[in-house]
């Protein structure tokens, strides 16, 4: 049967990707969703003739409405509208690439819908934490990882004896623009600086975290929840070439590891047809012209949002939904040119003296320390 899907976030950069994978798979796209880039979202409506399309934003979305008249695509606008293409029944996956908090509800909207749910979105796994994995539990759905470190500590627990003989995971880090600079060299660096990802193409939230390495913090939260594995268990190594996309280690000290060119579209797909594998869009893996890959420590001293992520999912509950909320807030200032990359660590710890400690945590506690968290970064930054 042709799968069908619907795609959370198509216009950024993992949704563009994701729709290239149905276009070449040959996939039906019965639902697609963006914040206000109507542009785009015509172009693939015109496209791929989805039976809805939302935009979060009303304008964008009444400037569509005009703009696709003559199809039959039925448009809706705002959260509620995102929502309804998350649950469209059609659909039979959902691949939420939708930036930040704004996937959390869209990713339990499908999951309450019985989708399978192919999660690029971190964020919502992260501050949703246990919300969601009972969620996918009670839905008896799959939770597929598009994270591509996710995707290989997957790929290689296929086949593998159950949990129990999993020692280890082992994160694979780029190290992003900054690897090797001081703090001192860090002092006056701007977005624009930090935009200049080496191995990555992607959206410019996700960039400036792999600059800052809060990325891989939210990846250590994100392997913590989608493989049950406890943070001390989960080792970061900075990997510059970005060829090998993860490890696992058994209780034998045996290794295995994922590689692939970096090009998410081999995630993206193994999501999509999993158990399947297609043939891929994405060139082949040519060790002999890489001819050597280099593995570091990271410098747990510079890059402090490590740290804060390892002890947001020690402390457990709505920590890490807290410091996730600080995070997005201040790489909004960062970007905005309003803070410095150095005084990032410093508006994100605001998070955890105001944050409960509190295990039985619900969807209200996560949008109320949400809106908290933000107004202490903004408050930090002299932003109110
Ligand atoms: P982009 O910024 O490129 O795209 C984000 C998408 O979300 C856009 O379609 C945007 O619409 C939409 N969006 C933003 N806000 C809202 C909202 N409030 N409601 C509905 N839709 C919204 O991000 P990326 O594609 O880079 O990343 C998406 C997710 O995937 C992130 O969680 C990221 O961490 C994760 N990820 C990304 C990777 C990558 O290579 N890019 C790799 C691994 C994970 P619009 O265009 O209209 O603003």
């Amino acid at each position: 049967m042709k799968k069908n899907i619907c795609v959370l976030g198509s216009t950024g950069s993992i949704g563009v990707q994701s729709l290239d994978v149905a276009r070449k798979a040959g996939f039906r796209v019965s639902a697609i969703t963006a914040n206000k880039n109507y542009k785009l979202l015509e172009e693939q409506i015109r496209e791929f003739r989805p039976s809805f399309a939302a935009l979060f934003d009303e304008n964008a979305a009444k400037e569509l409405k005009t703009r696709v008249a003559d199809l039959d695509t039925k448009i809706y606008s705002g959260e509620e509208g995102v929502l309804a293409c998350a649950a469209v029944s059609e659909a039979d996956t959902v691949l939420d690439a939708i930036v930040g908090l704004a996937g959390l509800k869209p990713a339990l909207a499908a999951i309450n819908e019985k989708k399978e749910l192919a999660l690029a979105n971190k964020e919502a796994l992260v501050a949703g934490g246990r919300i969601v994995l009972d969620a996918v539990k009670n839905a008896g759905v799959r939770l597929l990882p598009v994270d591509s470190e996710h995707s290989a500590i997957f790929q290689c627990l296929q086949g593998s004896p159950p949990n129990k003989a999993l020692k280890k995971i082992i994160l694979t880090a780029s190290g992003g623009p900054f690897f090797g600079k001081t703090k001192e060299e860090l002092k006056n660096v701007t977005a624009a600086d930090a935009l200049k990802h080496p191995t990555w193409d992607m959206g410019a939230k996700i960039t400036i975290d792999s600059a800052s390495m809060f990325n891989k913090g939210l990846e250590l939260i994100e392997a913590h929840f989608l493989f049950s594995v406890s943070p001390e268990n989960i080792d970061i190594v900075v990997h510059r070439e970005s060829i090998i996309h993860s490890l696992i280690e058994f209780e034998d000290n045996s290794v295995l590891a994922q590689l692939g060119v970096s090009d998410m579209r081999i995630p993206i797909q193994y999501a999509l047809t999993y158990p399947e594998r297609y043939p891929s869009p994405v060139k082949e893996l040519s060790l002999s012209d890489i001819g050597s890959l280099t593995f570091f420590k990271p410098d747990y001293e510079t890059f402090d949002c490590l740290n804060i992520c390892r002890e947001a999912i020690k402390k457990g509950g709505l920590f890490p939904a807290a410091v996730n909320s600080a995070n997005e807030e201040a790489n909004r200032l960062f970007r905005e040119g309003k803070t410095g990359f150095l005084e990032l660590s410093e508006l994100i710890r605001t998070a955890f003296s105001i944050t409960p400690d509190k295990t039985d945590y619900t969807l209200t506690d996560i949008y109320e320390i949400d809106r908290a968290c933000r107004e202490a970064v903004l408050r930090a930054a002299n932003q109110i």
